[in-house]
């Protein structure tokens, strides 16, 4: 099956993920990145047991694991800083073999962009046509000009509210992760390598604000005076390290796959970042999208059976997401009393078991 061409829009985690996947079974592949660089935004990203269980199928399990940072434990807290919920590491590992780890995502990056010879890279190059190859897959991303192109009325909406991300400058331990409940607003934080924690906040807000005179001024208006460590958090983030993005999710498309084109991670199933399942999706996508096609001479039928194993799965995810959003993102004050009661009330295995669709899942 060798000497079969991929042409990969999208240098991001899917995109990467994609080519290291797809090199594997023999394929080669050309990697069109639009930026003049392959990097990502200056924030973490939390890597569930599934996301390392399709990295160790890619072989890079280890090497990821060298720059996360393993968490103790995490879950939810209310308003006040009492825990609502709370697993811990050991328990997750047990149950699912992996932990719950969290790095930097230019880190996440460096270890795919080092399984791949610099020569399939090309950066700088933005497609406005699909290229001539025996495959195409798109993994441009929640705005997606391929998906666009294919499926004009399927756009993104928004979530409701936005976020605002940060790492802070390295701090004494901070122990456990969490996510604060507050109302209309939630903030959470977890450790990274090297002592600095990757943080973010989110406030339901109309669409498209920017604040004037920069971000961290509105962060600290808003969590400034949150439960600890928030405050001893954000004394340490850098002013310019706020970055801010609305979100989105994209409504089910029908099919995953055209001809020989294919859509991979956000650019086929954005989702609201509520179980930080994004980028684990497109993880798992590229996995098993090298392995629908591996050793199968008949491109599409090996594409049906990745739209068949993938559409159900992430747009369940998709939707997922958007409950626990919603109910995260509650304002009206007796509402977010319930939920919170709801939440403490559940033990830690009910929530663990849960999750197991989501997490327990292997490729
Ligand atoms: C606030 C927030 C927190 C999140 N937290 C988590 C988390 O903790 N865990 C998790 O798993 N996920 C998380 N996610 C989701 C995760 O970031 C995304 O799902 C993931 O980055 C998607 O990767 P991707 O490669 O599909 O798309 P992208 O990262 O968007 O990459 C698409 C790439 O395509 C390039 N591109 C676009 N158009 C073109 C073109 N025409 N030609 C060439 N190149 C093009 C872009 O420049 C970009 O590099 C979070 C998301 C947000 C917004």
């Amino acid at each position: 099956m060798s000497g079969r061409n991929a042409a990969i829009i999208g240098g991001g985690i899917g995109g990467l993920a994609a080519a290291v996947a797809l090199r594997r079974t023999g394929w080669d592949v050309t990697v069109y990145e639009r930026a003049p660089g392959f990097t990502e935004v200056g924030a973490g990203i939390s890597l569930w047991p599934n996301a390392l269980r399709a990295l160790d199928r890619l072989g890079l399990l280890a090497d990821v694991l060298d720059v996360a940072e393993r968490e103790a434990a995490g879950g939810a807290k209310d308003r006040r800083g009492r825990w609502l919920t709370r697993v811990t590491s050991d328990e997750l590992e047990r149950r699912f073999g992996c932990p719950l780890v969290v790095l930097h995502r230019a880190d996440l990056l460096k270890v795919l962009l080092k399984a791949l010879p610099g020569e399939v890279l090309r950066p700088g190059v933005t497609v406005t046509r699909a290229p001539e190859a025996d495959l195409v897959v798109a993994a441009d991303g929640l705005r997606s000009t391929t998906r666009a192109g294919l499926w004009p009325d399927v756009r993104p909406r928004y979530a409701g509210h936005t976020a605002w991300r940060m790492v802070t400058r390295p701090l004494p331990a901070l122990g456990e992760g969490a996510v604060v409940w507050g109302r209309g607003e939630r903030f959470g934080y977890a450790s990274l390598p090297g002592g600095s924690v990757y943080c973010f906040g989110t406030a339901t807000v109309p669409e498209g604000g920017v604040t004037p005179g920069g971000e961290l001024p509105e962060v600290l208006r808003r969590f400034g005076a949150w439960p600890q460590p928030i405050p001893a958090l954000l004394d340490a983030v850098p002013a310019e390290a706020v970055l801010r993005h609305d979100l989105y999710d994209l409504p089910p498309l029908p099919s995953f796959v055209r001809g020989a084109t294919v859509l991979l991670g956000d650019a086929a199933h954005a989702m609201t970042p509520s179980l930080g399942q994004g980028g684990c999706q497109a993880l798992e996508d590229a996995v098993v999208l090298a392995d629908c096609l591996a050793g199968v001479a008949d491109v599409p039928a090996g594409l049906a059976r990745y739209d068949a194993l993938r559409r159900p799965r992430t747009q369940a995810i998709v939707s997922r997401s958007a409950r626990l959003n919603t109910i995260g993102q509650i304002g009206w004050a007796p509402a977010a009393a319930i939920r919170d009661l709801v939440a403490r009330l559940t033990p830690a295995a009910v929530v663990l078991h849960s999750m197991a669709p989501v997490i327990g899942f292997r490729v």
